[in-house]
């Protein structure tokens, strides 16, 4: 078996070299070990190997491993990528530096209620249905242009970019990226502060590749840093 170390330095040179092929400099894509189902202490051994970004997906298991005392006082960055439902928010917020998948205006109002309550400002992406499977979360692309406007005027939150889950075909994968991509370029002629939508989160273990190709600033990648769930 392969050591988290060996996983993450193997990762690290296909996403230089992606860049490179893409003309992009590697400095451009962060990557996100995604954790979900996983122990601390492989968290805490990917840390230790220079991983600073980790992704999580179910609110419980994410608390249960931010105060789990193995990962005491380690500047971990979080992210929430798992699909969040408005009664979750108060228990994760403050408590992760970016949230991925919010896709209703009802979810990014309650944390905005929140983010001012406790005198915080948060960042967030909005999931996008790229691949327009039935079982994905996110907004309709051909939604996104009328319902941004809304989400901008929330007060203590900061809309970062976009998010998708892509199809697991390949071919149809390389299209859903370029599709966030173009959708991204729309919003912001919209936003009243372009300059925050920076992010495009896309491409996991097996296509983030093609996601870099397109663009990708985040990728969030599980199985090739630690092992089949
Ligand atoms: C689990 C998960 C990943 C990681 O998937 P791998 O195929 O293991 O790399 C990425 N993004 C989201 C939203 C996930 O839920």
């Amino acid at each position: 078996m392969e050591s988290i170390a060996g996983n993450l330095a193997a990762i690290r040179q296909r996403i230089d070299a992606a860049c490179i092929k893409a003309g992009r400099n590697p400095e451009s894509v962060r990557l996100i070990a995604v954790s979900k189902t996983k122990p601390t202490f492989m968290i805490k051994e990917a840390f230790e190997a220079g991983q600073i970004d980790f992704g999580e997906s179910y609110v419980q298991e994410f608390l249960e491993k931010q105060s789990d005392l193995l990962l005491e006082n380690l500047p971990v960055r979080w992210h929430f990528i798992g699909h969040l439902q408005s009664n979750k928010v108060r228990a994760i917020i403050g408590r992760v530096a970016l949230i991925h998948g919010i896709d209703r205006y009802s979810t990014a109002e309650e944390l905005s209620k929140r983010a001012v309550q406790q005198n915080i400002s948060i960042e967030y992406l909005l999931e996008v249905n790229t691949s327009g499977e039935s079982t994905k979360y996110g907004l309709r692309p051909e939604d996104l242009a009328q319902h941004a406007p809304s989400f901008f005027s929330l007060p203590n939150i900061t809309l970062r970019g976009l998010m998708t889950i892509a199809s697991a075909d390949p071919a149809l994968a390389r299209h859903e990226f370029s599709l966030l991509k173009r959708l991204l370029v729309t919003l912001k002629e919209s936003a009243p502060d372009p300059s925050r939508l920076t992010e495009l989160s896309m491409g996991m273990s097996q296509d983030f590749e093609a996601a870099i190709a397109e663009g990708a600033t985040l990728i969030r990648v599980g199985t090739a840093v630690f092992g089949w769930r």
